[in-house]
């Protein structure tokens, strides 16, 4: 299979905050599989660190309540050029609760640490064209050892 990863899954430091969610089961069960790594966000050329955002009322904000909607956007554009630049995806896994890779769980835009049901922008897209999105833990569910 071709497998759209989240970056930051893989180890790479490009979370808000500088870190990473390095999933070792992941990685493992990734194994014999073509892996696209995607960071929607540094692909939308925001920096690392960089502030928390939230999606609100369809926008996604920043903690100082500044929109970064259009940046979010045109990353989870470029990711979903990559993706199908390397021939298209058979599914990506993806990062939970993000305002870009969030699959149907994401923060309602308080900055509280509320969730609400809902997608990432990047989700959205691939959404949109119908490429099949997972957690890692579903992932894993599936083809984890
Ligand atoms: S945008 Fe996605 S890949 Fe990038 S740090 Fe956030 S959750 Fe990870």
């Amino acid at each position: 299979m071709r497998v759209a990863v989240s970056a930051c899954l893989l180890g790479a430091a490009c979370k808000y905050n500088g870190g990473d969610n390095l999933n070792e089961d992941l990685v493992r069960a990734l194994d014999g599989h073509e892996v696209i790594p995607v960071c929607p966000e540094q692909l939308g050329g925001l920096p690392t660190p960089r502030l928390c955002s939230e999606i609100r009322d369809g926008e996604v904000v920043n903690d100082r309540g500044e929109s970064v909607d259009a940046a979010f956007r045109a990353g989870a554009l470029r990711a979903w050029e990559l993706m199908k630049d390397a021939g298209g995806c058979d599914v990506a896994v993806l990062q939970p609760r993000s305002p870009s890779c969030g699959v149907g769980l994401v923060y309602d835009g308080s900055f509280s640490g509320t969730l609400v049901a809902g997608d990432g922008v990047f989700v959205q897209l691939l959404h949109a064209h119908d490429v099949p999105v997972c957690t890692q833990d579903q992932f894993l569910g599936i083809y984890g050892q």
